[in-house]
């Protein structure tokens, strides 16, 4: 019986950028409660004196669901990934979002692909208090995501999680009140075409003269009635009750232009966000965690090109890496891309191999607060 180790030595490098596939639209649907307290929370903002805001740390709680059998979880490196690109999206806006504690794993096949309403029971069985719960699934109701006030979380499709996707920026949006800048116009489509509009009064002008009390409330984001994924520029012809040819921009997150459209909350948005993690959600502001990068380190047990005697009970072990809090131990099987993940907090592990096999492994250390 021989097994040939191998590996490499990392440390933690992500937050990579690329362009994601085209998705399916975001499922949020946000309550006039929602509406009023943004109002609310926007006002008492307004009073307060205007500096900058400090950076605010916010701990989120990823709940990776798999099937009843442990199958199809989101990959725990691509979690890192996904926090790290998060972060990059909300640097103009000041928020630095890490991982609190562990990768929550969930085995339950009606939460890997759900309904709106089992969604909200899988939150109200799983979420943490004090923190973002954010649950990457196979299919959450239909969408490439979205945030349930019911809930009070936000599910994401892991086909829409990729690198360069927008959909959890988004929907982070959402969970800090903000509408979509169509708000008023959501089922006006079937697909690019139009089937019913909003009253002509409750359409935004492209002037901007009643900016301030329709569609998002925001001023600094254009008349934008699109309520289906749209690509960049906008080259259709619909025109507010005026005649004005209407321009959506489609750089802003909380509209559903392509991914690689977006980059950007406006300004606004900015200060509605803070204004209601200040009001609402102040209990998610906490000290700055740990954000050093964490050494490299190694396997040092087996050593490079063990061949291990005893398939069923494989000792890995590793030296503890200052700033890191826990360890990600990829294992696998040369040439059959079936690679296992172990993610501990311990410097070791035992696994139970295939006899006749190469073995490849990859060590990570990493630091829940290193996401930038
Ligand atoms: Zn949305």
């Amino acid at each position: 019986m021989k097994y040939l180790l191998s590996y490499w030595l990392l440390a933690l490098a992500f937050c990579a950028t690329s362009y994601a596939q085209v998705q399916s639209h975001c499922g949020t649907e946000l309550p006039e409660t929602a509406r009023q307290q943004l109002r609310y929370a926007r006002q008492q903002y307004a009073l307060q004196p205007k500096g900058q805001e400090p950076t605010r740390y916010i701990p989120i709680k990823l709940h990776i669901v798999g099937t009843d059998t442990g199958a199809g979880y989101f990959d725990a490196i691509e979690a890192y990934r996904l926090i790290c690109e998060l972060n990059e999206d909300y640097i103009p806006v000041g928020f630095h979002f890490y991982l609190a504690g562990d990768l929550h794993y969930i085995d339950n096949s009606s939460y890997y692909i759900h309904d709106f309403g089992i969604g909200e029971e899988m939150m109200a069985e799983n979420n943490v208090d004090g923190v973002i719960n954010v649950y990457i699934v196979q299919d959450p109701a239909g969408t490439c995501g979205y945030f349930t006030w019911g809930g009070d979380a936000v599910a994401i499709n892991k086909s829409c999680a990729g690198e360069g996707s927008t959909t959890l920026a988004h929907e982070l949006g959402h969970y800090f009140f903000l509408p979509h800048t169509f708000s008023g116009w959501e089922g006006a489509f079937e697909g690019a075409t139009l089937v019913d509009e909003p009253p002509a009064n409750e359409q935004e002008r492209v002037n901007g003269s009643n900016c301030a009390n329709t569609a998002d409330e925001f001023c600094d984001t254009p008349a934008d009635y699109l309520s289906y994924r749209w690509d960049c520029p906008y080259n259709g012809n619909l025109s507010d009750p005026t005649g004005a040819a209407i321009d959506p921009d489609e750089t802003l997150y909380m509209s559903y232009s392509a991914d690689e459209c977006q980059g950007r909350f406006s300004n606004e948005q900015i200060d509605a966000m803070h204004a209601t993690l200040n009001e609402f959600r102040d209990y998610l502001i906490q000290p700055q965690p740990n954000t050093e990068q964490p050494y490299n380190t190694y396997l040092y047990y087996p050593p490079n090109g063990t061949l291990v005697i005893d398939p069923d009970h494989v000792l890995f072990s590793w030296r503890p890496v200052v700033n890191a809090d826990r360890y990600l131990l990829l294992v696998t099987p040369n040439g059959t891309g079936e690679r296992v993940e172990i993610y501990t907090t311990d410097t070791f592990y035992v696994a139970n191999l295939s006899a006749n096999t190469n073995y490849t492994m990859k060590l990570l250390p990493l630091s829940s607060g290193n996401t930038l």
